[in-house]
C-alpha cells in the first residue's frame, strides 16, 4: 500500500481506540511515523543497503510493532504513545497484508520475488521532476497512479469523517457517515482490484480447515 491508504487505516485505527469507552486517548503522531517510517527503513535496507531480499522486513512485523511501542513508552514517558506506534504499526501490517513477514525474525520466510527497486525508483522519481524530464521506467515502475488515486480518495474520506477530532461541531454526523462510507467502499475496491487473489488466501486459510 501507498503511504495515503496507510495514513487512512492508521487514522481509523487510532480514532477507533480513541473511541472506546473509559480508555485515555491516545496521540496520532507514533500512529502517522508507523504509517510511513517502515516503508523508507526497509526499502532502504533492501533496495540500496542489499541486508535483505525483499523490502518488508525489520519494521514489517508484529515484534517491531511490540518492541517498537515499549521502546517508545520508555523514552518519552508517555504509555499513550507506545499504544499509538503499536496499533500503528498493526495498521501498517494490515495495508500490506499482501506478504508480511509478520513473525520475523523468530520465523523464516520464503521471500517474493521483486523486480523493482523501489528506493532507487523513488530517488529516480525526484531526479526526473527535478529535472523536468518525463519519468524513466525505473521511475515510472514504482508508481501505479490509478492506485494511489483510490488511496487518495481513501484518506480523504476518513480525513473527513474524523474531523470531530480537530473541530468537535461544525460537521453534520451524516456527512461524516457518508465520508468513511466512501473511504471504506475505496479500500474494499483496492482489496478487490489489486489484492484479491492474497486476500483469497487469506479467507480460505481462516475458514477451511
Ligand atoms: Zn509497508
Amino acid at each position: 500500500m501507498y503511504p495515503p491508504g496507510h495514513l487512512a487505516i492508521n487514522g481509523l485505527f487510532v480514532a477507533a481506540y480513541n473511541a472506546l469507552p473509559n480508555v485515555r486517548s491516545i496521540p496520532l503522531w507514533p500512529a502517522v511515523v508507523a504509517a510511513i517510517l517502515p516503508d523508507i527503513t526497509d526499502k532502504v535496507a533492501t533496495d540500496f543497503l542489499h541486508w535483505m531480499p525483499y523490502g518488508r522486513n525489520y519494521l514489517h512485523n508484529l515484534t517491531a510493532a511490540v518492541a517498537g511501542g515499549i521502546i517508545l513508552a520508555l523514552l518519552l514517558r508517555s504509555r499513550g504513545a507506545g499504544i499509538s506506534w503499536c496499533i500503528g504499526l498493526i495498521g501498517h501490517l494490515v495495508g500490506d497484508f499482501v506478504f508480511v513477514p509478520l513473525f520475523w525474525p523468530w520465523v523464516g520466510y520464503e521471500w517474493p520475488d521483486e523486480y523493482r527497486n523501489i528506493a532507487a525508483g523513488v530517488v529516480q522519481t525526484v531526479t526526473d521532476v527535478a529535472g523536468g524530464h518525463p519519468l524513466s521506467e525505473l521511475a515510472a515502475s514504482v508508481w501505479h497512479f490509478r492506485r494511489i488515486g483510490v488511496e487518495c480518495i481513501m484518506l480523504g474520506g476518513m480525513f473527513h469523517a474524523l474531523q470531530p477530532w480537530v473541530m468537535k461541531h461544525r460537521i453534520p454526523f451524516w456527512t461524516r457517515v457518508t465520508a468513511m462510507l466512501f473511504a471504506l467502499a475505496a479500500w474494499g475496491y483496492i482489496v478487490v482490484e489489486w489484492e484479491y487473489p492474497a486476500f483469497l488466501n487469506y479467507v480460505q486459510f481462516y475458514t477451511i480447515k
